[in-house]
Protein backbone atom coordinates (compact mmCIF):
# COMPACT_ATOMS: atom_id res chain seq x y z
CA UNK A 1 0.00 0.00 0.00
CA UNK A 2 1.55 3.02 -0.90
CA UNK A 3 0.62 5.67 2.08
CA UNK A 4 0.68 8.56 -0.71
CA UNK A 5 1.28 12.37 1.00
CA UNK A 6 -1.81 14.72 1.68
CA UNK A 7 -4.09 11.76 -0.14
CA UNK A 8 -6.83 11.25 2.87
CA UNK A 9 -9.45 9.19 1.37
CA UNK A 10 -12.94 9.18 2.24
CA UNK A 11 -15.70 7.26 0.28
CA UNK A 12 -19.66 8.60 0.99
CA UNK A 13 -20.43 6.61 -1.82
CA UNK A 14 -18.79 3.35 -0.15
CA UNK A 15 -21.34 3.89 2.70
CA UNK A 16 -24.44 3.73 0.80
CA UNK A 17 -24.11 -0.35 0.72
CA UNK A 18 -22.61 -2.82 -1.73
CA UNK A 19 -26.62 -2.93 -3.28
CA UNK A 20 -24.69 0.01 -4.89
CA UNK A 21 -21.36 -1.48 -5.74
CA UNK A 22 -18.80 -4.10 -5.90
CA UNK A 23 -15.80 -3.52 -4.17
CA UNK A 24 -12.62 -4.89 -6.57
CA UNK A 25 -9.28 -3.94 -7.29
CA UNK A 26 -7.97 -2.84 -10.47
CA UNK A 27 -6.27 -5.01 -12.95
CA UNK A 28 -2.27 -4.22 -13.53
CA UNK A 29 -0.98 -3.40 -16.56
CA UNK A 30 2.83 -3.70 -17.42
CA UNK A 31 5.33 -1.20 -17.41
CA UNK A 32 3.17 2.20 -17.47
CA UNK A 33 4.38 5.54 -18.77
CA UNK A 34 2.67 8.73 -18.67
CA UNK A 35 1.19 10.03 -21.59
CA UNK A 36 -0.40 13.36 -20.19
CA UNK A 37 -0.83 14.84 -16.66
CA UNK A 38 -2.62 17.79 -15.88
CA UNK A 39 -0.50 19.47 -12.74
CA UNK A 40 -3.20 22.44 -12.80
CA UNK A 41 -5.32 19.77 -11.16
CA UNK A 42 -2.74 18.12 -9.00
CA UNK A 43 -2.31 21.57 -7.33
CA UNK A 44 -6.41 21.49 -6.92
CA UNK A 45 -6.33 18.42 -5.78
CA UNK A 46 -3.54 19.23 -3.31
CA UNK A 47 -1.46 16.21 -4.27
CA UNK A 48 1.84 16.49 -3.55
CA UNK A 49 4.11 17.65 -5.64
CA UNK A 50 7.30 15.18 -5.60
CA UNK A 51 4.66 12.46 -4.99
CA UNK A 52 2.98 13.11 -8.16
CA UNK A 53 6.15 13.24 -9.97
CA UNK A 54 7.03 9.42 -8.55
CA UNK A 55 7.08 6.23 -10.05
CA UNK A 56 4.30 5.17 -7.27
CA UNK A 57 2.06 7.58 -8.19
CA UNK A 58 2.44 6.28 -11.90
CA UNK A 59 2.03 3.00 -11.00
CA UNK A 60 -1.29 4.00 -8.72
CA UNK A 61 -2.72 6.08 -11.52
CA UNK A 62 -2.29 2.73 -13.69
CA UNK A 63 -4.11 0.52 -11.18
CA UNK A 64 -0.91 -1.51 -10.16
CA UNK A 65 -0.50 -0.05 -6.53
CA UNK A 66 -3.10 0.34 -4.18
CA UNK A 67 -3.21 3.58 -2.55
CA UNK A 68 -3.16 3.66 1.63
CA UNK A 69 -7.12 4.47 2.78
CA UNK A 70 -8.53 4.21 -1.03
CA UNK A 71 -11.43 0.78 -1.98
CA UNK A 72 -11.52 0.59 -5.24
CA UNK A 73 -14.94 -0.25 -6.60
CA UNK A 74 -17.62 -0.51 -9.53
CA UNK A 75 -20.81 1.23 -9.44
CA UNK A 76 -23.88 -0.41 -10.50
CA UNK A 77 -26.47 1.29 -13.07
CA UNK A 78 -28.40 0.53 -15.96
CA UNK A 79 -29.65 2.96 -19.04
CA UNK A 80 -31.44 3.33 -21.96
CA UNK A 81 -28.77 3.44 -25.10
CA UNK A 82 -29.99 5.08 -28.24
CA UNK A 83 -33.19 5.53 -27.11
CA UNK A 84 -33.85 1.48 -26.26
CA UNK A 85 -33.78 0.31 -22.70
CA UNK A 86 -30.57 -1.95 -22.20
CA UNK A 87 -31.43 -2.36 -18.77
CA UNK A 88 -28.48 -3.31 -16.51
CA UNK A 89 -25.02 -1.46 -17.58
CA UNK A 90 -22.39 -0.25 -15.01
CA UNK A 91 -18.82 0.54 -14.53
CA UNK A 92 -17.40 -2.28 -16.75
CA UNK A 93 -14.09 -0.36 -16.94
CA UNK A 94 -13.98 2.00 -14.43
CA UNK A 95 -13.45 1.92 -10.34
CA UNK A 96 -13.74 4.60 -7.83
CA UNK A 97 -10.97 5.07 -5.67
CA UNK A 98 -12.09 7.50 -3.67
CA UNK A 99 -12.96 10.53 -2.89
CA UNK A 100 -10.54 13.75 -1.70
CA UNK A 101 -11.19 16.54 0.49
CA UNK A 102 -10.13 19.41 -1.31
CA UNK A 103 -10.65 23.34 -0.94
CA UNK A 104 -13.54 22.91 -3.58
CA UNK A 105 -15.30 20.28 -2.25
CA UNK A 106 -15.22 16.58 -2.02
CA UNK A 107 -14.09 15.15 -5.20
CA UNK A 108 -14.02 11.61 -6.27
CA UNK A 109 -11.32 9.69 -8.41
CA UNK A 110 -12.14 7.35 -10.69
CA UNK A 111 -9.58 4.92 -13.10
CA UNK A 112 -11.11 4.35 -16.72
CA UNK A 113 -9.33 1.55 -18.56
CA UNK A 114 -8.25 -0.37 -15.32
CA UNK A 115 -9.83 -3.59 -16.45
CA UNK A 116 -12.71 -5.49 -15.91
CA UNK A 117 -15.11 -5.54 -13.61
CA UNK A 118 -18.80 -7.78 -12.60
CA UNK A 119 -20.15 -4.88 -14.95
CA UNK A 120 -18.01 -5.66 -18.31
CA UNK A 121 -20.94 -7.73 -20.02
CA UNK A 122 -18.63 -8.82 -23.23
CA UNK A 123 -15.96 -5.83 -22.75
CA UNK A 124 -12.43 -6.42 -21.87
CA UNK A 125 -12.32 -3.61 -19.35
CA UNK A 126 -9.90 -1.52 -21.25
CA UNK A 127 -9.32 1.51 -22.82
CA UNK A 128 -6.99 2.52 -25.65
CA UNK A 129 -4.66 4.97 -25.95
CA UNK A 130 -6.29 7.23 -28.52
CA UNK A 131 -9.96 7.43 -26.68
CA UNK A 132 -7.68 8.07 -23.32
CA UNK A 133 -5.53 10.99 -24.89
CA UNK A 134 -9.24 12.21 -26.09
CA UNK A 135 -11.04 12.61 -22.72
CA UNK A 136 -8.26 14.20 -21.01
CA UNK A 137 -7.63 16.95 -23.40
CA UNK A 138 -11.30 17.34 -23.62
CA UNK A 139 -12.03 17.20 -20.09
CA UNK A 140 -9.76 20.50 -20.16
CA UNK A 141 -10.97 22.44 -22.54
CA UNK A 142 -14.64 22.12 -21.33
CA UNK A 143 -13.40 23.08 -17.77
CA UNK A 144 -11.13 25.86 -19.43
CA UNK A 145 -14.19 26.87 -21.52
CA UNK A 146 -16.39 27.03 -18.54
CA UNK A 147 -18.53 24.52 -19.38
CA UNK A 148 -19.39 21.98 -16.12
CA UNK A 149 -17.68 18.71 -16.69
CA UNK A 150 -15.70 15.97 -15.10
CA UNK A 151 -12.04 16.86 -15.17
CA UNK A 152 -8.76 14.40 -16.19
CA UNK A 153 -5.74 14.27 -13.80
CA UNK A 154 -3.69 12.16 -15.66
CA UNK A 155 -3.45 9.22 -18.74
CA UNK A 156 -1.03 7.02 -18.27
CA UNK A 157 -0.49 4.04 -20.85
CA UNK A 158 1.18 0.68 -21.37
CA UNK A 159 2.20 -1.64 -24.46
CA UNK A 160 -0.34 -4.18 -23.35
CA UNK A 161 -2.21 -4.83 -26.27
CA UNK A 162 -5.94 -3.97 -26.19
CA UNK A 163 -8.39 -4.98 -29.32
CA UNK A 164 -10.97 -3.21 -31.43
CA UNK A 165 -10.84 -2.95 -35.19
CA UNK A 166 -7.51 -3.10 -34.98
CA UNK A 167 -4.86 -3.70 -32.16
CA UNK A 168 -4.20 -0.58 -29.80
CA UNK A 169 -2.63 -0.40 -26.58
CA UNK A 170 -4.19 0.61 -23.25
CA UNK A 171 -4.19 3.28 -21.79
CA UNK A 172 -6.08 4.43 -18.10
CA UNK A 173 -7.90 8.61 -17.35
CA UNK A 174 -7.57 9.35 -13.73
CA UNK A 175 -10.64 11.18 -13.95
CA UNK A 176 -12.21 13.57 -11.30
CA UNK A 177 -15.69 15.07 -10.32
CA UNK A 178 -17.42 15.69 -7.26
CA UNK A 179 -19.88 12.52 -8.33
CA UNK A 180 -19.99 10.23 -11.03
CA UNK A 181 -23.71 9.08 -9.89
CA UNK A 182 -25.94 9.08 -13.91
CA UNK A 183 -29.26 9.17 -14.45
CA UNK A 184 -28.95 5.31 -14.86
CA UNK A 185 -28.31 4.99 -11.66
CA UNK A 186 -31.66 6.04 -10.19
CA UNK A 187 -33.00 4.48 -13.64
CA UNK A 188 -31.55 0.62 -12.11
CA UNK A 189 -33.28 0.78 -8.86
CA UNK A 190 -36.73 1.88 -10.12
CA UNK A 191 -36.47 -0.59 -13.05
CA UNK A 192 -35.71 -3.79 -10.58
CA UNK A 193 -38.47 -2.34 -8.36
CA UNK A 194 -35.69 -1.98 -5.53
CA UNK A 195 -37.25 1.30 -4.23
CA UNK A 196 -35.64 1.36 -0.87
CA UNK A 197 -32.11 1.94 -2.52
CA UNK A 198 -34.20 4.44 -4.96
CA UNK A 199 -34.68 6.06 -2.03
CA UNK A 200 -31.42 6.20 -0.30
CA UNK A 201 -29.39 7.17 -3.86
CA UNK A 202 -31.55 10.20 -4.19
CA UNK A 203 -31.67 11.32 0.08
CA UNK A 204 -27.85 11.09 -0.69
CA UNK A 205 -27.51 13.34 -3.95
CA UNK A 206 -29.82 15.46 -2.31
CA UNK A 207 -28.07 15.92 0.95
CA UNK A 208 -24.79 16.21 -0.62
CA UNK A 209 -25.72 18.03 -3.87
CA UNK A 210 -28.80 19.69 -3.94
CA UNK A 211 -29.65 20.48 -0.15
CA UNK A 212 -32.06 22.85 -0.93
CA UNK A 213 -34.71 20.20 -2.05
CA UNK A 214 -34.98 19.34 1.39
CA UNK A 215 -36.77 22.83 1.82
CA UNK A 216 -38.56 23.77 -0.99
CA UNK A 217 -41.83 25.14 -1.05
CA UNK A 218 -42.66 24.35 -4.72
CA UNK A 219 -43.78 20.95 -5.68
CA UNK A 220 -46.31 20.81 -2.68
CA UNK A 221 -42.71 20.54 -0.61
CA UNK A 222 -41.99 17.13 -2.36
CA UNK A 223 -37.93 17.12 -2.40
CA UNK A 224 -37.99 14.61 -5.07
CA UNK A 225 -40.00 16.51 -7.23
CA UNK A 226 -37.43 19.84 -6.96
CA UNK A 227 -34.63 17.50 -7.22
CA UNK A 228 -35.75 16.47 -10.57
CA UNK A 229 -36.34 20.23 -11.65
CA UNK A 230 -32.94 21.40 -10.39
CA UNK A 231 -31.13 18.14 -12.20
CA UNK A 232 -33.54 19.76 -15.47
CA UNK A 233 -32.21 23.01 -14.83
CA UNK A 234 -28.57 22.12 -14.87
CA UNK A 235 -28.87 19.38 -17.79
CA UNK A 236 -30.37 22.34 -19.58
CA UNK A 237 -27.84 25.26 -18.97
CA UNK A 238 -25.06 22.72 -19.11
CA UNK A 239 -26.57 21.79 -22.87
CA UNK A 240 -27.28 25.49 -23.76
CA UNK A 241 -23.05 25.88 -23.56
CA UNK A 242 -22.66 22.71 -25.58
CA UNK A 243 -24.76 24.35 -28.32
CA UNK A 244 -22.75 27.41 -28.11
CA UNK A 245 -19.96 26.21 -28.12
CA UNK A 246 -20.50 23.52 -31.01
CA UNK A 247 -19.88 20.64 -28.82
CA UNK A 248 -21.68 17.44 -30.27
CA UNK A 249 -21.63 14.91 -27.47
CA UNK A 250 -22.11 12.04 -29.30
CA UNK A 251 -23.61 9.58 -27.14
CA UNK A 252 -26.08 10.80 -25.24
CA UNK A 253 -27.18 7.66 -23.63
CA UNK A 254 -29.22 8.02 -19.79
CA UNK A 255 -26.10 6.32 -18.35
CA UNK A 256 -24.13 8.74 -19.64
CA UNK A 257 -26.04 11.97 -18.30
CA UNK A 258 -24.05 12.63 -14.86
CA UNK A 259 -26.95 14.34 -12.18
CA UNK A 260 -24.60 17.13 -11.23
CA UNK A 261 -25.31 18.14 -14.78
CA UNK A 262 -21.78 17.54 -15.65
CA UNK A 263 -20.44 16.68 -19.35
CA UNK A 264 -18.98 12.75 -18.53
CA UNK A 265 -18.19 10.01 -20.49
CA UNK A 266 -16.11 11.30 -23.43
CA UNK A 267 -16.44 9.37 -26.51
CA UNK A 268 -16.99 10.27 -30.09
CA UNK A 269 -17.44 13.42 -29.24
CA UNK A 270 -16.51 16.80 -31.31
CA UNK A 271 -16.30 20.58 -31.74
CA UNK A 272 -17.93 21.44 -35.14
CA UNK A 273 -15.76 22.54 -37.84
CA UNK A 274 -18.47 23.76 -40.17
CA UNK A 275 -21.82 24.75 -38.68
CA UNK A 276 -24.42 21.91 -39.53
CA UNK A 277 -27.12 21.11 -36.93
CA UNK A 278 -27.42 17.76 -38.93
CA UNK A 279 -23.60 16.94 -37.87
CA UNK A 280 -23.29 13.24 -36.54
CA UNK A 281 -19.82 12.86 -34.66
CA UNK A 282 -20.52 9.21 -33.52
CA UNK A 283 -19.55 7.04 -36.90
CA UNK A 284 -22.42 4.42 -35.02
CA UNK A 285 -24.95 6.57 -34.87
CA UNK A 286 -26.46 5.85 -38.31
CA UNK A 287 -30.12 7.26 -37.65
CA UNK A 288 -28.55 10.52 -36.31
CA UNK A 289 -30.41 10.26 -32.88
CA UNK A 290 -27.56 12.34 -31.33
CA UNK A 291 -26.79 14.89 -34.11
CA UNK A 292 -25.58 18.23 -32.91
CA UNK A 293 -28.63 19.82 -33.14
CA UNK A 294 -30.86 16.76 -31.90
CA UNK A 295 -29.10 17.52 -28.38
CA UNK A 296 -31.52 19.52 -26.52
CA UNK A 297 -34.24 17.50 -27.21
CA UNK A 298 -32.29 14.47 -26.42
CA UNK A 299 -31.43 15.67 -22.79
CA UNK A 300 -35.20 16.43 -22.09
CA UNK A 301 -35.94 12.67 -22.93
CA UNK A 302 -33.46 11.83 -21.43
CA UNK A 303 -34.48 13.87 -18.22
CA UNK A 304 -38.14 12.37 -19.13
CA UNK A 305 -36.43 9.08 -17.91
CA UNK A 306 -34.94 10.27 -14.95
CA UNK A 307 -38.55 11.55 -14.09
CA UNK A 308 -39.78 8.40 -14.53
CA UNK A 309 -37.15 6.93 -12.64
CA UNK A 310 -38.06 9.22 -10.04
CA UNK A 311 -41.80 8.76 -9.91
CA UNK A 312 -42.12 5.83 -7.20
CA UNK A 313 -40.15 8.71 -4.76
CA UNK A 314 -42.37 11.59 -6.57
CA UNK A 315 -45.11 9.82 -6.44
CA UNK A 316 -47.88 12.02 -8.21
CA UNK A 317 -46.98 11.87 -12.15
CA UNK A 318 -48.56 15.42 -12.03
CA UNK A 319 -46.03 16.42 -10.43
CA UNK A 320 -43.10 15.12 -11.90
CA UNK A 321 -43.60 16.46 -15.27
CA UNK A 322 -44.11 20.10 -13.49
CA UNK A 323 -40.50 19.26 -12.27
CA UNK A 324 -39.69 18.60 -16.26
CA UNK A 325 -41.81 21.75 -17.44
CA UNK A 326 -39.02 24.25 -16.87
CA UNK A 327 -36.56 22.64 -18.91
CA UNK A 328 -38.48 24.01 -22.16
CA UNK A 329 -37.89 27.65 -20.85
CA UNK A 330 -34.56 27.40 -19.03
CA UNK A 331 -32.64 26.01 -21.88
CA UNK A 332 -34.18 28.40 -25.04
CA UNK A 333 -32.74 31.60 -22.14
CA UNK A 334 -29.62 29.76 -21.32
CA UNK A 335 -29.10 29.33 -25.20
CA UNK A 336 -30.01 32.71 -26.01
CA UNK A 337 -28.19 34.09 -23.10
CA UNK A 338 -25.06 32.44 -24.30
CA UNK A 339 -25.72 33.30 -28.00
CA UNK A 340 -25.79 36.95 -26.65
CA UNK A 341 -22.64 36.61 -25.09
CA UNK A 342 -20.88 35.18 -28.46
CA UNK A 343 -22.09 38.46 -29.91
CA UNK A 344 -20.96 40.68 -27.05
CA UNK A 345 -24.23 41.81 -26.28
CA UNK A 346 -24.66 42.61 -22.22
CA UNK A 347 -28.47 42.78 -21.97
CA UNK A 348 -31.36 41.43 -23.66
CA UNK A 349 -33.17 42.54 -26.57
CA UNK A 350 -36.51 41.35 -28.17
CA UNK A 351 -34.99 41.60 -31.77
CA UNK A 352 -31.91 39.52 -30.48
CA UNK A 353 -33.37 35.70 -30.91
CA UNK A 354 -34.38 36.77 -34.46
CA UNK A 355 -30.67 38.17 -35.02
CA UNK A 356 -28.84 35.02 -34.00
CA UNK A 357 -31.27 32.73 -35.86
CA UNK A 358 -30.52 34.66 -39.14
CA UNK A 359 -27.15 34.24 -38.65
CA UNK A 360 -26.94 30.62 -37.79
CA UNK A 361 -28.56 30.17 -41.11
CA UNK A 362 -26.35 31.78 -42.81
CA UNK A 363 -23.39 29.40 -41.07
CA UNK A 364 -25.42 26.27 -41.97
CA UNK A 365 -25.73 27.49 -45.70
CA UNK A 366 -22.35 28.38 -46.75
CA UNK A 367 -21.13 25.86 -44.51
CA UNK A 368 -18.62 28.53 -42.53
CA UNK A 369 -16.23 27.10 -39.71
CA UNK A 370 -18.07 27.46 -36.38
CA UNK A 371 -14.83 28.59 -34.33
CA UNK A 372 -12.77 30.13 -36.71
CA UNK A 373 -15.82 32.77 -37.62
CA UNK A 374 -16.93 33.82 -33.79
CA UNK A 375 -12.96 34.53 -33.77
CA UNK A 376 -12.91 36.65 -37.05
CA UNK A 377 -15.87 38.46 -35.77
CA UNK A 378 -14.59 38.85 -32.58
CA UNK A 379 -12.06 40.78 -33.79
CA UNK A 380 -13.85 42.81 -35.90
CA UNK A 381 -15.56 44.24 -33.33
CA UNK A 382 -12.67 44.95 -31.67
CA UNK A 383 -11.61 47.15 -34.76
CA UNK A 384 -9.52 44.87 -37.26
CA UNK A 385 -12.31 45.53 -40.23
CA UNK A 386 -14.70 43.25 -41.74
CA UNK A 387 -12.74 41.39 -44.65
CA UNK A 388 -11.74 38.34 -42.93
CA UNK A 389 -15.03 37.07 -41.57
CA UNK A 390 -16.79 38.33 -44.84
CA UNK A 391 -14.57 35.83 -46.80
CA UNK A 392 -15.62 33.17 -44.79
CA UNK A 393 -19.01 33.49 -46.55
CA UNK A 394 -20.37 32.67 -50.33
CA UNK A 395 -23.11 35.12 -50.31
CA UNK A 396 -21.54 38.17 -49.59
CA UNK A 397 -24.52 40.23 -49.77
CA UNK A 398 -26.56 38.35 -47.21
CA UNK A 399 -23.66 38.33 -44.72
CA UNK A 400 -23.38 42.29 -45.22
CA UNK A 401 -27.06 42.62 -44.25
CA UNK A 402 -26.55 40.16 -41.56
CA UNK A 403 -23.63 42.39 -40.18
CA UNK A 404 -24.84 45.80 -40.61
CA UNK A 405 -28.20 44.54 -38.55
CA UNK A 406 -25.66 43.60 -35.67
CA UNK A 407 -23.90 46.70 -36.17
CA UNK A 408 -27.10 48.71 -35.21
CA UNK A 409 -27.46 46.10 -32.31
CA UNK A 410 -23.95 46.79 -31.02
CA UNK A 411 -24.75 50.58 -30.66
CA UNK A 412 -26.72 49.87 -27.76
CA UNK A 413 -25.20 47.17 -26.05
CA UNK A 414 -24.50 47.97 -22.85
CA UNK A 415 -22.30 48.61 -20.95
CA UNK A 416 -18.09 47.38 -21.34
CA UNK A 417 -16.83 46.89 -25.08
CA UNK A 418 -18.49 44.30 -26.57
CA UNK A 419 -14.98 42.99 -28.15
CA UNK A 420 -13.77 42.33 -24.93
CA UNK A 421 -16.49 40.19 -23.87
CA UNK A 422 -16.54 38.44 -27.36
CA UNK A 423 -12.91 37.54 -26.94
CA UNK A 424 -13.45 35.90 -23.63
CA UNK A 425 -17.02 34.01 -25.25
CA UNK A 426 -15.46 33.02 -28.69
CA UNK A 427 -12.29 30.94 -27.94
CA UNK A 428 -9.69 31.00 -30.01
CA UNK A 429 -8.43 27.08 -29.65
CA UNK A 430 -11.28 23.93 -29.05
CA UNK A 431 -10.29 20.66 -29.58
CA UNK A 432 -10.93 20.09 -33.27
CA UNK A 433 -10.98 15.93 -33.98
CA UNK A 434 -7.62 16.53 -35.85
CA UNK A 435 -5.46 18.28 -33.32
CA UNK A 436 -6.02 14.86 -30.64
CA UNK A 437 -5.73 13.11 -33.89
CA UNK A 438 -2.59 14.77 -34.82
CA UNK A 439 -1.19 14.32 -30.62
CA UNK A 440 -2.26 10.65 -30.32
CA UNK A 441 -0.60 9.75 -33.92
CA UNK A 442 2.96 11.16 -31.71
CA UNK A 443 2.17 9.49 -28.40
CA UNK A 444 2.07 6.46 -30.37
CA UNK A 445 5.23 6.84 -31.41
CA UNK A 446 5.85 7.62 -27.44
CA UNK A 447 6.28 11.57 -28.07
CA UNK A 448 3.51 12.89 -25.67
CA UNK A 449 4.86 16.64 -26.21
CA UNK A 450 1.92 16.86 -28.39
CA UNK A 451 -0.36 15.89 -25.98
CA UNK A 452 1.21 18.13 -23.64
CA UNK A 453 1.38 21.34 -25.69
CA UNK A 454 -2.76 21.13 -26.72
CA UNK A 455 -3.47 20.47 -22.95
CA UNK A 456 -1.84 23.97 -22.66
CA UNK A 457 -3.25 25.93 -25.48
CA UNK A 458 -7.15 24.51 -24.40
CA UNK A 459 -6.42 25.35 -20.49
CA UNK A 460 -6.35 28.84 -22.06
CA UNK A 461 -8.29 28.56 -25.13
CA UNK A 462 -9.18 32.53 -25.00
CA UNK A 463 -5.65 33.65 -24.90
CA UNK A 464 -3.47 33.98 -28.36
CA UNK A 465 -0.51 31.84 -27.84
CA UNK A 466 1.59 33.47 -30.22
CA UNK A 467 3.34 30.86 -32.69
CA UNK A 468 0.21 28.17 -31.99
CA UNK A 469 -2.04 29.99 -35.18
CA UNK A 470 -1.86 26.26 -36.90
CA UNK A 471 -3.67 24.92 -34.18
CA UNK A 472 -6.38 27.23 -34.14
CA UNK A 473 -6.71 27.49 -38.34
CA UNK A 474 -9.42 25.35 -40.93
CA UNK A 475 -9.19 21.56 -40.47
CA UNK A 476 -7.23 19.79 -43.16
CA UNK A 477 -9.03 18.04 -45.95
CA UNK A 478 -8.22 14.38 -44.32
CA UNK A 479 -10.14 15.83 -40.57
CA UNK A 480 -13.22 14.82 -42.08
CA UNK A 481 -12.04 11.41 -42.73
CA UNK A 482 -11.84 10.67 -39.01
CA UNK A 483 -13.93 7.90 -37.66
CA UNK A 484 -14.50 7.74 -34.18
CA UNK A 485 -17.23 5.65 -32.60
CA UNK A 486 -18.32 4.50 -29.12
CA UNK A 487 -16.75 2.48 -26.48
CA UNK A 488 -13.44 2.51 -27.16
P1 LIG B 1 -20.34 3.90 -23.17
O1 LIG B 1 -21.05 3.76 -24.48
O2 LIG B 1 -18.89 4.19 -23.32
O3 LIG B 1 -21.01 4.85 -22.24
O4 LIG B 1 -20.39 2.46 -22.47
C1 LIG B 1 -21.57 1.81 -22.15
C2 LIG B 1 -21.32 0.77 -21.09
O5 LIG B 1 -20.40 -0.21 -21.55
C3 LIG B 1 -20.77 1.31 -19.79
O6 LIG B 1 -21.38 0.63 -18.75
C4 LIG B 1 -19.30 1.00 -19.88
O7 LIG B 1 -18.70 0.83 -18.62
C5 LIG B 1 -19.29 -0.29 -20.67
N1 LIG B 1 -18.07 -0.46 -21.45
C6 LIG B 1 -17.68 0.30 -22.48
N2 LIG B 1 -16.51 -0.14 -22.97
C7 LIG B 1 -16.13 -1.20 -22.21
C8 LIG B 1 -15.01 -2.08 -22.21
N3 LIG B 1 -14.03 -1.96 -23.08
N4 LIG B 1 -14.98 -3.05 -21.27
C9 LIG B 1 -15.97 -3.17 -20.39
N5 LIG B 1 -17.04 -2.39 -20.34
C10 LIG B 1 -17.13 -1.41 -21.24
MG1 LIG C 1 -20.64 5.58 -20.44
MG1 LIG D 1 -17.68 5.73 -22.62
Amino acid sequence: LDPAPGLAWHNSFAALGEDFYTLLPPTPLPEPYWVGKNPALARELELDDAWFASQAALEAFTGNRALAGSRALASVYSGHQFGVWAGQLGDGRALLLGELQTPAGPQELQLKGSGRTPYSRMGDGRAVLRSSVREFLCSEAMQALGIPTSRALCVTGSDAPVRREEIETAAVVTRVAPSFIRFGHFEHFAASRQHAQLRILADYVIDRFYPACRTTEQFAGNPYAALLEAVSGRTAAMVAQWQAVGFCHGVMNTDNMSILGLTIDYGPFQFLDTFNPGHICNHSDTHGRYAYGKQPNVAYWNLFCLGQALLPLVGEQELALAALEPYKTVFPREFEARMRAKLGLADAQPGDLALIESLLKLLTRDQVDYTIFWRRLSHHVAGAGPETVRDLFLDRAAFDAWLLQFSERLTTAGPGHPADLMLKTNPKYVLRNHLGQQAIEKAKLKDFSGVDTLLSLLQAPFDEHPGQDAAAGFPPDWASSIEISCSS
